[in-house]
């Protein structure tokens, strides 16, 4: 009997293939096996039903670590005569749907090749095999075959060939295979000299050691690097890229030097080696060494060596006696995105060493970044590198293909196919030219990857967000849903958990746009009988100026406060002019000029003020980052919201604790932080109280960006478990805005209504 068999899921450019070969050639099966755009296709030909089992039992347990099955579907076709098993030339077939692997961190096997003086790929940057290297950044179209990819320009040599098509060796059709005969190559560009070879990577390593800036061609962009301990050099980078006090990610050469330095448990161990390797924030030991890279936060985003060249570079480094970890941030312009040209990064960063290559890179990814919370979930903060273009399942359905813009900062826009939704990398905030474009170009790439025709178009229902307006101007989709940007928020966490109905969502995030004019962000909402309703939300309060009070954030103090002058004028004292206040006051007093606001974020800015001093905001949420630093271990004193109904609302109002802050501010100052996150934390908790006697519910859904301090959602997580709630929060997604397409999709196919 012949045998058709469709495996559909992650399952090209993971070793598939030869591992279906392998196994039909030890079970003494005949067939072939091949790639299309579905997925792997199997003819088999098998004598009874047990046989056949058997090779499907076998697939699923011993399928390669990077692959992920979704379906197998079995079909009986007319009998065919095979003599061996066989992997045949890929085929073309209409429905795209087909899964390209993620982008993968170099293999054990390959490190032991790099670094073996006897292997003829010793020190070879572009090692790699069917369970690591690139994949999405270099793929250009489906099938991943070769071809499709921007190593397609490379012709094997023979020893590179004899590997791809031996069966039994682990480059066995590895389709960005390649060696120092045949692969691509590095070189450096300074001063208009250009150095090839090995001896651009020790041009490289000399100037990191002599404390200088370089930029390095990584996966998916070019890094800026430099000594990440060296005061001088980070300040050279703060320079390049406009950036006073925003985190830098490092790179260190492996997990012992993370141990002297960070704290480090075994779940972050685990993630940072995986062959996802993203950055990990982990919290620091000392604060010496670290105050360049991450001033004045409790936290530095790491990494470890993920390409061939990394590990190289810090093998290179050791043999120098130099063990410091490197900065190894986003080669880019603020607020532009990531560059992965050559000659794009030749002129704009001219002055300093450019380590290139030239294996290009097809589709730009971004480093992932996430944390690892008390319960030990990692939870992701940005994701691009490693997961995308991989599909987040959800457990419905749909027979029409949608899109989702996304939102305005952190963008990520999403497609849905079926139950996939497919988020694209990390954009960006779309408030510049650059990353306009980028989501443009993205968009038609991963349109054109996947063959996608989406009918219907999603937007956030803020009138004027770029990433709306730049959809419905380029992209041609007829039909268009609106959706409130929090409950977006709740419905991305809901199609993780694949959660329908009966619950209480809460998004304290920084702004989005409200149904009544206002800005919102401290919202609870209920949702039963499948209509969601905003139930409660914190108090509002008047924030003068537009987008301005995110940058200056002592504008947010100013209005919390703006009922008691004597105090703003001593907190801002040396720091904000005296007639910029007064300007500010006067309007406050007539409510011109700004906008009521319930966003949690803007409080926690205007919190960070009295705590901190800083008066503005350097990159989004630097004063609640800054906040946590001022955290005191198990003191549990706390500010009290007061819980109030007004017309079917709960209000969450603070004014009547803040003549409380300002006498701690006189007495206790170190306690502010401390008592603030926990009247939050408390604020949450008694109001899930409230909600859950009034309708009985016991799951608690929490997203938006303010989760993303670790003390508050631990805290929430933590108090609420003791009162036996059931809690739910982003992981696969983000939590801030990188994570509402995901909502946005999932909120268009559940049909729920809102009642505002
Ligand atoms: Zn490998
Ligand atoms: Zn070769
Ligand atoms: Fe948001």
């Amino acid at each position: 009997m012949t045998k058709k068999i469709i495996i559909t899921g992650t399952v090209q450019g993971v070793g598939f293939r030869p591992f279906i070969y392998n196994l039909a050639k030890s079970l003494n099966l005949k067939g072939t096996v091949s790639n299309t755009s579905q997925g792997v296709l199997i003819y088999v030909n098998v004598s009874n039903d047990e046989e056949l089992r058997n090779f499907i039992k076998n697939i699923n347990e011993k399928k390669p670590v990077n692959s992920k099955i979704d379906n197998i579907y079995i079909e009986n076709v007319k009998n065919k005569v095979f003599n061996d098993f066989e992997i045949i030339i890929s085929k073309n077939s209409s429905k795209k749907s087909a899964l390209i692997p993620p982008d993968l961190a170099i293999c054990k096997d390959c490190v032991s090749d790099i670094v073996d003086k006897s292997n003829r790929r010793y020190l070879y940057p572009f090692t790699n095999c069917t369970n690591c290297g690139p994949r999405f950044s270099i793929t250009e179209k489906i099938p991943y075959d070769r071809k499709n990819t921007s190593m397609g320009i490379f012709r094997m040599c023979g020893k590179c060939l004899d590997e791809y098509n031996d069966p039994n060796n682990r480059r066995f059709h590895a389709q960005p295979n390649a060696c120092p005969v045949c692969g691509p190559e590095v070189w450096v560009v300074w001063k208009g000299k250009k150095v090839n070879g090995i001896k651009a990577i020790d041009f490289i390593v000399e100037k990191v050691v002599e404390g200088e800036v370089v930029l390095i061609k990584g996966l998916g962009g070019f890094h800026i690097a430099c000594d990440a301990f060296n005061y001088k050099s980070v300040e050279k980078v703060r320079k390049i890229k406009k950036r006073e006090f925003k985190p830098f990610a490092v790179m260190f050469g492996d997990l012992f030097e993370i141990d002297k330095y960070l704290e480090l448990n075994s779940q972050e161990s685990e993630i940072l080696t995986s062959s996802v390797s993203p950055i990990v924030m982990l919290k620091k030991k000392d604060y010496k060494n670290f105050e360049y890279v991450s001033p004045k936060l409790d936290c530095v985003g790491v990494m470890i060596p993920y390409t061939p060249l990394h590990l190289i570079i810090f093998k290179k480094l050791r043999e120098k006696g130099f063990f410091n970890p490197l900065v190894m941030t986003s080669g880019n312009f603020k607020d532009e995105p990531i560059i992965t040209d050559n000659e794009e990064a030749l002129s704009k960063f001219n002055k300093l060493a450019v380590l290139c290559h030239d294996r290009e890179i097809i589709n730009r990814v971004d480093d992932s970044i996430g944390f690892v919370d008390e319960t030990n979930i990692f939870r992701l903060i940005r994701r691009s590198r490693g997961y995308v273009p991989s599909p987040i399942k959800l457990s419905y359905s749909c027979n029409k293909e949608v899109f989702a813009c996304g939102g305005d900062l952190k963008n990520s826009f999403a497609f849905l196919r079926g139950e996939d939704v497919f988020l694209s990398q990390y954009i960006g905030d779309l408030d510049t030219q650059e990353n306009a474009v980028y989501y443009k170009n993205t968009f038609n790439n991963i349109k054109k990857l996947y063959d996608f025709k989406p009918t219907v178009m999603i937007c956030d229902m803020h009138p004027l967000y770029r990433s709306s307006f730049i959809a419905s101007n380029n992209f041609n989709i007829a039909k268009k849903i609106y959706v409130q940007h929090h409950i977006a928020h709740i419905y991305s966490v809901m199609a993780e958990y694949n959660l329908y109905d009966n619950l209480i969502g809460i998004s304290f995030d920084g702004t989005g746009y409200g149904m009544d004019g206002n800005i919102w962000g401290g919202e609870f909402f209920i949702l039963k009988n499948k209509k969601i309703t905003r139930i409660s939300h914190l108090e509002n309060f008047f924030i003068f100026g537009g987008d301005s009070s995110i940058k200056d954030i002592w504008k947010s103090f100013v209005s919390v406060f703006s009922d008691r002058e004597d105090f703003i004028f001593r907190v801002l004292k040396g720091k904000v002019n005296e007639e910029k206040i007064k300007l500010v006051l006067k309007s406050l007093n007539k409510k011109i000029n700004g906008f009521y606001s319930s966003s949690c974020g803007r409080l926690f800015d205007a919190f960070s003020v009295v705590v901190t001093g800083k008066t503005y905001s350097d990159f989004e949420a630097e004063g609640p980052m800054r906040m946590e630093t001022f955290l005191i271990k198990d003191l549990l004193e706390s500010y009290k919201f007061s819980i109030e109904k007004y017309n079917g609302k709960y209000i969450l109002r603070y004014s009547n604790f803040l003549d409380e802050v300002i006498y701690d501010y006189e007495y206790y100052r170190e306690k502010i932080s401390t008592k603030f996150h926990n009247s939050i934390i408390n604020v949450i908790v008694d109001m899930c109280n409230i909600l859950r006697k009034e309708y009985s519910i016991n799951n608690v859904v929490l997203s938006g960006g303010v989760f993303q301090n670790r003390y508050i959602l631990n805290g929430v997580i933590k108090n609420l478990s003791i009162f036996g709630f059931k809690v739910y929060s982003n992981r696969l997604v983000p939590l801030n805005d990188g994570g509402i397409s995901l909502g946005q999709i999932y909120w268009s196919i559940c049909n729920h209504s809102f009642i505002f």
